[in-house]
């Protein structure tokens, strides 16, 4: 899938990537959205370079599952549907 197609999924601001704290605020998406038992709910953010590795490796788990691979779900585990 072309990347721009695979961004266009999904809904972009300002933040600090998960994985990439160190860059600070580049162009992030919600990827998951922690909901602790105490206190606020916290967005977990993702940048374009990790969205596109997740979906790649959301792919390949899908080809091993044997299920469809569904993009613009990247923070969703696909054996947990
Ligand atoms: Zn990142």
């Amino acid at each position: 899938m072309e990347r721009k197609k695979l961004f266009d999924l999904y809904e972009w601001d300002p933040g600090i990537c998960f994985r990439h704290p160190d860059r600070g605020v580049v162009d992030t998406t919600v990827i998951r959205t922690l909901r602790p038992r105490l206190g606020p709910a916290e967005d977990v953010r993702a940048c374009r370079q990790c969205v596109v590795a997740m979906e790649a490796e959301r792919r390949a788990r899908a080809r091993e599952l044997g299920v469809e691979y569904e993009p613009g779900q990247a923070g969703t585990p696909l054996d947990r549907h």
